[in-house]
């Protein structure tokens, strides 16, 4: 078979998509309560983010919500902080923590007067969730619910970190920010919220989100939930729900109805585009408005202009008659 230059030219380019491969049938993909979320808002979103596995893009927000993570995990891992000062060793650690980021930071673009904004505004969530810690402790004292200091933070403290929970029969996995059995043993998954919401209520995404942890919960530990919650650090606001067997039922539905449609095709067209007013925020949105292509189209076109004119040159160099002197 004759080959022209331009297959092979077009043989060199490396594909710009990554190579979608089926699972064998038996391997059930495993689903969380982020990619449940994911399909119900955008299954394309799900498409790009779970079965072609594109990158996040890194961006100030999920920095911002790492580091503010990070700090409570750390603070509220160690027994002994109400001894000290609460308030400037968690500025500390976040000082720590943020510098850490450093590298990451510094590959954003982001102009000084702006990046010193978001870090304010870590700061202001961080003394925030302090304050309220503050609050809730003296708040236990003056009520006789808690005898000293050290007995009131050792109530208000989240007994664990980050708790992993992986339901093997449903292949549901998830981490749970925070698990709490209060002073008269009722039990709140909690989960930290950066976000800038404001007012009473949660979204539905959260609800589905405390349902999915309240059903990993009971499935794996073999334990009812009293309450989820969802903590607005920002404001240092808590919205509490109570669990009830509708709560896991609904879990359970959502779980059941993305296993359907996910292990059943992987096929992009069995994945529709939600379009909404997020999508400005999407990572995708470049593919789905079709910017992508075309400046995939672009790179390609200019590639092969660019190998056949090296092509042409090293031919004419080939064909040339040395000069003899
Ligand atoms: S840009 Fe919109 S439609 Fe496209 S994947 Fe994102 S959320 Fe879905």
């Amino acid at each position: 078979m004759v080959t022209n230059d331009k297959d092979i030219l077009l043989k060199d380019i490396k594909p710009v998509e990554p190579v979608v491969t089926p699972r064998p049938p038996s391997d059930k993909r495993k689903l969380s309560p982020s990619s449940i979320i994911t399909y119900r808002s955008c299954p394309r979103q799900f498409y790009y983010r779970y079965i072609m596995r594109l990158p996040t893009i890194l961006n100030i927000h999920l920095i911002k919500g790492t580091v503010v993570h990070a700090v409570f995990e750390t603070l509220f891992n160690k027994k002994t902080f109400y001894k000290k000062d609460l308030e400037g060793e968690s500025l500390k650690l976040f000082e720590k923590l943020w510098g850490r980021e450093k590298e990451k930071l510094s590959t954003l673009t982001l102009d000084p007067v702006e990046l010193a904004i978001h870090k304010n505004d870590c700061v202001n969530m961080v003394n925030s969730y302090v304050n309220k810690i503050r609050i809730d402790m003296k708040m236990l004292m003056e009520l006789g619910k808690a005898k000293n200091e050290g007995h009131a933070y050792m109530l208000v403290r989240p007994q664990f970190k980050e708790m992993y929970l992986h339901d093997t029969e449903l292949q549901l996995h998830g981490y749970i920010d925070r698990v709490h059995t209060d002073w008269d043993g009722q039990t709140t998954i909690g989960d930290y919220k950066t976000s800038n919401r404001y007012g009473l209520g949660i979204k539905d995404d959260y609800e589905l989100q405390c349902g999915l942890y309240a059903l990993l919960y009971n499935r794996v530990k073999h334990l009812n939930a009293d309450w989820t919650s969802i903590i607005f650090l920002r404001y240092g606001t808590e919205v509490m729900t109570r669990v009830t067997p509708t709560t896991i039922k609904y879990a359970l539905e959502a779980v059941k109805e993305v296993r359907d449609k996910t292990d059943a095709t992987i096929e992009k067209e069995d994945y529709p585009m939600k379009e909404s007013k997020l999508c400005k925020w999407c990572n995708y949105y470049d593919r789905c408005a079709g910017l992508r292509e075309t400046e995939d189209d672009i790179r390609q076109k200019k590639a092969i202009e660019e190998l056949t004119a090296q092509k042409g040159k090293d031919k004419l160099a080939q064909t040339k008659i040395p000069d003899k002197g």
